[in-house]
């Protein structure tokens, strides 16, 4: 039952928020030299072309990444994500989405490791091909979720994992936490980037406590809002857990967050969430 294709939502502003955590995740564990592995357990295709019928019939991107695009400056911490996208975009016109695998291939070093689930059919060679080339990258076609067991803790003992399922599947919600708790009990130092949408707060929110109730201390969530929660059908929000946030990453959403809603909230009716859920 994978009816979810990442290609109708590519570069929307779900993706620019969880991309944005992500590239500056990154960036933090290279400051120090020891290579360390990145573990992306639902990759998606890797690569997409915004002007196909799938990104258009839904135009997401156009209130997501292209404002971004637009800007003639940005704040300092964002300059490297930026960047991402320029090596994919060399000219003016913004025509590739990079999802997050290739932005972590941009990123990387030579002696970090990647780690990319994807079980979709079309997805997975699309996935496959755009890393052929590249000696430091493991795709496979499996369970991200099982991932999480069997490729943790990496020999490193250092790296950042990406847990970004599409919630198609409802159970998602629930396996989140369960699947956490299997993860930190063996790599207890890793940083863990969760994503989640809010299309029910009740049901993102069950999700959340649930992960507040494992006893991991250092969590952090960072969400953005274009609307208010409502009944109506569609996401209004979305945000990212982070277990083990890198030190200077509150500060960074700091600047981030208040110019990211003013570029994307066109009709004023957003907000955002910087918070320490578990603290030491
Ligand atoms: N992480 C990608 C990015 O940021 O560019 C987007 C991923 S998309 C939200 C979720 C993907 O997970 C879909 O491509 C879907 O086919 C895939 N998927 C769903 N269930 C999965 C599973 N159990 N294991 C691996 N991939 C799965």
């Amino acid at each position: 039952m994978l009816s979810y294709r990442h290609s109708y939502h590519a570069g929307n502003h779900a993706d620019v928020l969880k991309h944005i955590v992500l590239t500056l995740c990154i960036e933090s564990l290279k400051e120090k030299e020891k290579p360390f592995l990145y573990l992306d357990t639902h990759s998606g295709a890797g690569r997409y072309l915004l002007q196909s019928e799938h990104a258009e019939k839904t135009g997401e991107y156009l209130s997501g990444i292209n404002l971004l695009w637009q800007q003639a400056t940005v704040p300092q911490p964002l300059t490297t994500y930026l960047q991402v996208l320029k090596r994919y975009n060399p000219f003016d016109t913004l025509k590739y989405y990079p999802g997050s695998p290739l932005i972590a291939k941009q990123l990387l070093r030579e002696p970090d490791k990647l780690n990319l689930t994807e079980l979709h059919p079309t997805d997975y060679p699309l996935l496959k091909q755009e890393f052929s080339k590249d000696k430091r990258a493991k795709v496979l076609r499996e369970d991200g979720f099982a991932q999480l067991k069997s490729k943790l803790p990496p020999p490193s003992r250092r790296g950042i994992i990406l847990i970004d399922p599409s919630y198609e599947i409802k159970e998602d919600y629930q396996k989140i936490p369960a699947a956490l708790y299997e993860a930190y009990k063996r790599f207890a130092t890793g940083i863990y980037l969760i994503w989640y949408p809010v299309v029910s707060r009740t049901q993102t929110q069950r999700m959340i406590d649930g992960i507040i109730k494992l006893g991991i201390k250092r969590v952090s969530q960072f969400e953005l809002a274009l609307k208010p929660d409502n009944n109506q059908k569609g996401m209004t929000a979305s945000g990212m857990i982070v277990i083990n946030p890198p030190w200077k990453l509150h500060n960074q959403m700091e600047t981030i967050m208040p110019w990211l809603l003013s570029v994307l909230d066109t009709e004023k009716t957003g907000n955002f969430v910087i918070k320490e859920l578990v603290s030491e």
